[in-house]
């Protein structure tokens, strides 16, 4: 069975440009990170199921803005400025670097990490650094290969399997996955790892108990 979608409720929250205008920080949240244009706002959207949630297409680069999205009391998922973009000054570059691994660093309640990687381009030099601040923080990472659409089958699950050999070699925090938004493939699975991540499986047993209907 499909696992409930509990990020339709997802809402607008806030917008910063600084940390120190960050929620409080308490409960749980899960927040997204890529490079510019790899799909991570069209995943955002179809993992909600709200259209226009995250804003795509939009210039790469220029919204270099931490996102916030409620979930409900305690719990949020948070959009990431997309980093890699070549357009963008180097000392940009060099002040969002800067502020994301803080973020990934200091961040309490920040319990998992979705890494969005083109397909076609996995496991850039940013995501790499990306996935080393990760293992350094002991923070569980979830790696959407998206666009998955645009490569057949035998050829994606032989890029998944190059990319998981990787990640057990030296980044045993990190799991992955193939996606595509356009396709909405790979939902449930993604799903699932938030759900974990977000604590919506705690007291799941008590569901299964209940008697089947006939
Ligand atoms: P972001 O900059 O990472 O937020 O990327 P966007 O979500 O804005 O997507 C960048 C471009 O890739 C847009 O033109 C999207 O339509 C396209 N795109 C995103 N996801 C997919 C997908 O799963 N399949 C295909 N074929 N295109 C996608």
């Amino acid at each position: 069975m499909p696992p409930h979608n509990h990020y339709r409720n997802a809402e607008y929250l806030l917008n910063v440009a600084a940390l120190k205008q960050l929620p409080v920080d308490e409960g749980r949240e899960v927040a997204f990170a890529g490079r510019s244009n790899a799909g991570k706002s069209s995943a955002i959207n179809v993992i909600t199921d709200i259209k226009g949630l995250a804003r795509t297409s939009k210039t790469p680069g220029r919204t270099q803005h931490i996102v916030y999205f409620a979930l409900d009391e305690t719990r949020r998922l948070v959009d990431l400025p997309g980093y890699g973009y070549a357009k963008v000054p180097e000392a940009v570059k060099r002040h969002w670097q800067g502020m994301l691994q803080r973020y990934l660093e200091t961040r309490e309640s920040l319990a998992g990490l979705v890494l969005i990687m083109d397909v076609r381009h996995p496991l850039t030099d940013h995501d790499r650094t990306m996935l080393e601040w990760c293992t350094r923080a002991q923070m569980p990472v979830h790696i959407l290969l998206t666009k998955a659409d645009k490569l057949n089958r035998g050829p994606g699950g032989n890029v998944l399997q190059k990319v998981q050999r990787e990640l057990a070699a030296n980044y045993p925090n990190a799991s992955a996955q193939l996606f595509s938004a356009l396709k909405r493939s790979g939902l449930d699975e993604v799903r699932r790892v938030l759900d974990g991540w977000l604590g919506f499986n705690d007291g799941e047993d008590a569901d299964k108990k209940e008697p089947r209907a006939p």
